[in-house]
């Protein structure tokens, strides 16, 4: 197992506080056994998301002090317009506060009721923000992401059979625009391969339809095609990025991933008619088109966030302390989703917790254990997350992957904490018979996830 040295040094500590197992019991059971509902002080290792967690760099920091907090035509907008054109080749720039704002305006402009937007996976927020435009939002990814041990180095592949059968099903015109989601996140932080992005924009030429990029991961998603797609490995980063994004018409970004930042997102698009329809959106729900909900020292700190995402060094360093934690647990048998993502370990619920039934939501079982026990916070993407009512017959429909996801935030954690989790992961799964199933006390009509209540079953 190779140790992933950090390329950096730690400059500001923020102090953590250790809390006792019967503190996190009582703060566990008032958060209605939601981990959303926790307060962030009362957890020692936080990997709920990877979104917005991430260290800024000094520069980015000194980027903060530059700021032009000019209403109209801030220096900082023309820095972040010209950087984010020179990686992404892009014509239009349209910045937002972040990635669910970019698809709410991409979808209320492109997206009629009725409408079909196949994606490989939908992320949560996407499938949300085409479903309040009453649009259908369909995965079409291979059949592979759904089985936890196939081993396909671009398991964020969408299934161009599949894809094609939807536009022969539903006609070019019920079709707005197709999606790609790089890296694949709710499938497990899943690349997508150059090949399969230019078979992709070939078939969608062929009728005209265009291709978007729900880009969160990009950089991660180049690391991967340079480590594993024949013909890259001497190519740089920067270069595999730019390839990707010329099959594109435009993407949705939330910087707060690949942007290196805590806040921050972009539209970009070629298409001037599409541009002008969401500038004016924008400007209704956002702000002016040169800051786009965002301050000046924002879109600075997101310029030079993005730079920086495109070194190797970094790359190979946050690739591989992804990886490192999911072969410390897979040597030790726990049961995880293979290959390793990038940006997450997604532990498979269904098999560390086998007795308990997916209607009491095992993914979230374990969570609730991991912090329990160890004050570590992970997050179900599974029956919580996914789950539906059939409203004919009141039973729950269950998701196919019922996973725990281990977001590892960007440059925030030294890989002694990566061990921590590990050993506690591994602890926890000798321990496994102990943890209980839940039950639904309370759910939000729409992202129930963020919201919910529930029970311990048997208490
Ligand atoms: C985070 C994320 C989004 C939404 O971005 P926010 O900045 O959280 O609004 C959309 N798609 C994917 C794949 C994501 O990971």
């Amino acid at each position: 197992m190779r140790f992933p040295a950090e390329p950096f040094k730690i400059k500001v500590v923020e102090p953590l506080r250790m809390t006792t197992q019967p503190e996190r019991e009582q703060l566990i059971r008032e958060a209605g056994y939601n981990v959303f509902n926790l307060p962030a002080e009362s957890i020692y290792i936080d990997l709920l998301t990877d979104s917005g967690t991430a260290a800024m760099s000094d520069r980015q920091w000194s980027g903060l002090m530059v700021g032009d907090e000019s209403y109209a035509g801030s220096r900082s907008y023309y820095r972040f317009e010209e950087t984010v054109h020179a990686i992404f080749g892009f014509k239009h720039i349209i910045p937002t506060h972040q990635g669910r704002m970019a698809e709410n305006l991409l979808f209320t402009s492109m997206v009629r009721p009725g409408d079909v937007v196949p994606n490989n996976i939908h992320f949560d927020t996407t499938r949300a923000n085409v479903e309040h435009n009453e649009g259908i939002a369909l995965d079409q990814v291979i059949d592979e992401a759904y089985d936890p041990k196939a081993e396909h180095p671009f398991k964020g592949n969408m299934d161009l059979r599949k894809l094609a059968e939807t536009i022969r099903r539903e006609g070019r015109e019920r079709i707005p625009l197709v999606m790609l989601t790089i890296t694949n996140n709710s499938g497990g932080g899943q690349p997508v391969s150059l090949e399969n992005i230019r078979q992709t924009k070939l078939l969608l030429s062929r009728y005209g339809i265009p291709l978007f990029f729900d880009a969160c991961r990009f950089a991660e998603n180049a690391f991967f095609i340079q480590e594993r797609e024949a013909g890259y490995q001497d190519k740089k980063i920067s270069d595999i990025v730019r390839e990707i994004f010329s099959y594109g018409d435009g993407c949705t970004m939330s910087a707060k991933k690949d942007g290196l930042v805590n806040i921050g997102g972009f539209i970009a698009t070629n298409d001037d008619q599409l541009a002008e329809k969401i500038t004016n959106l924008l400007i209704l729900v956002e702000g002016f088109p040169t800051y786009g909900g965002l301050a000046g020292r924002d879109l600075e700190a997101m310029a030079i966030g993005l730079q920086e995402v495109l070194d190797e060094e970094y790359l190979r360093f946050r690739v591989g302390q992804v990886r490192y934690l999911g072969e410390l647990l897979d040597n030790a048998g726990v049961p995880i989703l293979k290959p390793i993502g990038g940006h997450a370990v997604y532990l498979n619920a269904k098999e560390f917790l086998p007795a308990i039934p997916q209607e009491q939501f095992p993914g979230q079982s374990l969570v609730v254990a991991l912090y329990r026990e160890y004050g570590i916070r992970a997050v179900e993407i599974g029956t919580l997350m996914f789950g539906k009512k059939d409203p004919a017959t009141g039973k729950i429909i269950c998701p196919e992957l019922e996973m725990v996801r281990l977001a590892i935030p960007r440059r925030v954690y030294t890989n002694m904490q990566i061990s921590y989790v590990a050993e506690s992961i591994i602890e926890l799964f000798r321990n496994r018979n102990r943890v209980r199933g839940l039950k639904l006390v309370y759910e939000a009509p729409v992202l129930r996830h963020f919201t919910a209540r529930l029970e311990e079953m048997g208490s």
